[in-house]
């Protein structure tokens, strides 16, 4: 086998065997295969796609290229494909661990235009990188552990994950599949719920591959006795109010130590926080009806529970919050107020921009915005880019918000002129401000919750007087 006639295969749309898949997957996980080959490979399977039964096989030989977990009580984890400003695994893990039930979260950095959690958490000084041991002892006696691809858990993807960062071979449903899927099969789970956007700033392009996408992600996981299920959820616009990993970090603790003060402000992110906690559950407990697992997660979050537990999580795993507590900021005007304890200031420069028309907020390419912020530091366009943690955005105004002349459409935080200018650029072909709502696509945040049964998908409805689904 050699790696020319597998690149001379799938360029020919050949199907590749399982052999040659794991030859690959392996040889390339001990360097045997230099980046750049991979990276013509990957970008064949771009253009050409694999079959499904390459797909699984892809999936397999990912997992295997580190250990399989085995739990002695039923995990659950969620995992998403990405998007702009999307935060809600720093909620969920403490969440759901808060209520007795077993996470283990395996996640990922950037990927393209979307943050990653393990960066995320990395920005306050969080260890992501874990012996597996540590991993699973967390997992026991703090009830949550999120670490990231390490040399000994999905070591393949680790690697491949980055490289496909690097060489803009993301937006790819089997590759997509095979990464997501592997970290959560290895893991050991008994139920996973996969949050799967839509919208312009997802890896799909149309709503139908996204739901291609949710369908293909649900019957991997069913196959491999995973209780699986897809909501597809809203990219039509950043989630939240943040952009930015500390930034990000700072809502969800706001969020964690508030909730109900912050609750309009952040009212995306935490309602599609509580769906995607109460489908974990509901996954290992159908008897009890999916709105019924809202409200527990509701009086859960509600009740400061949830903080604790995500303070327990720093004080376990690293990292700090003096940032968060620190009564001292560069200048007054950095100061993101929070309650009366809490002062967070961006050790960054902030430049806010106004709008200069009467209108309402269309943001038309939430990819570009999540390049805006990659622009600005708060990602990687080589695999050796160092992240600045403190860049990012606020974003005053949510989609079809009302927007009068002068007012702030973004705060931008930032630390160097160039890329600021060419943040704005970016930021230019993310949004318009529309004369009237006719035009703007305003989905809800989550239009289906899909179930597959081995032979066919069904919808799951909710509706409590938050959502209706
Ligand atoms: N998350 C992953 O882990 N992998 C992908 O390819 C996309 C999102």
């Amino acid at each position: 086998m050699n790696i020319f006639e597998i690149i001379n295969k799938s360029q020919n749309q050949r199907p590749l065997l399982k052999e040659e898949i794991f030859w690959l997957v392996d040889q390339f996980t001990q360097d045997k295969i230099p980046d750049y080959q991979m990276s013509a490979w990957l970008a064949t399977v771009f253009i050409n796609h694999l079959s499904d039964e390459e797909t699984a096989w892809l999936t397999e030989a990912l997992c295997l290229s580190g250990e399989k977990l085995t739990w002695t009580e039923p995990t659950i984890d969620k995992h998403s494909t990405g998007g702009v400003g999307d935060k809600t695994s720093l909620i969920i893990a403490p969440l759901v661990s808060s209520l007795g039930y077993k996470v283990p979260m395996m996640a990922g950095r950037g990927l393209g235009h979307t943050g990653g959690t393990i960066d995320k958490l990395e920005s306050i000084g969080f260890k992501t990188s874990l012996d597996v041991n540590d991993f699973k002892t967390f997992v026991h006696t703090i009830g949550t552990c999120i670490m990231g691809q390490s040399e000994n858990f999905c070591p393949a993807d680790k690697r491949l994950y980055a490289l496909r960062d690097a060489t803009h071979t993301v937006a790819n449903i089997p590759l997509i599949c095979s990464s997501i899927m592997s970290k959560k099969i290895a893991e050991g789970l008994r139920g996973l719920v996969l949050d799967i956007k839509f919208g312009s700033g997802a890896f799909m392009p149309t709503f139908e591959k996204s739901k291609m996408l949710a369908q293909k992600l649900i019957s991997i996981g069913q196959k491999n006795n995973i209780i699986t299920f897809g909501v597809l959820s809203s990219m039509e616009q950043p989630l939240g109010r943040y952009i930015g990993n500390k930034l990000e970090v700072f809502e969800c603790l706001e969020i964690l130590k508030d909730p109900e003060q912050c609750f309009e402000k952040y009212e995306d992110n935490i309602l599609l926080s509580l769906l995607l906690s109460a489908l974990m559950i509901y996954a290992l407990k159908p008897e009890s009806p999916l709105e019924k697992h809202f409200e527990d997660v509701y009086n859960q979050l509600m009740s400061g529970k949830a903080y604790d537990k995500f303070v327990e999580m720093i004080e376990t795993q690293g990292g700090g919050l003096t940032a968060f507590f620190s009564k001292t900021a560069s200048t007054e005007e950095n100061i993101i107020s929070w309650g009366s304890d809490f002062k967070y200031a961006p050790k960054a420069k902030k430049y806010t921009l106004l709008s200069n028309e009467d209108g309402f907020m269309n943001y038309k390419d939430v990819k570009a915005l999540g390049f805006a912020a990659v622009s600005l530091g708060a990602g990687r366009f080589t695999k050796e880019d160092q992240i600045d943690f403190e860049v990012g955005f606020y974003c005053h105004k949510k989609q079809s918000d009302r927007v009068k002349k002068s007012e702030a459409l973004f705060d931008i935080y930032y630390n160097d002129d160039i890329k600021l200018k060419n943040t704005l650029l970016k930021l230019n072909i993310a949004f318009e401000i529309a004369k009237d709502t006719k035009t703007i696509s305003n989905s809800p945040i989550v239009k289906n919750i899909l179930s597959y049964d081995g032979t066919s998908y069904s919808e799951i409805h909710f509706k409590n007087k938050f959502l209706e689904v």
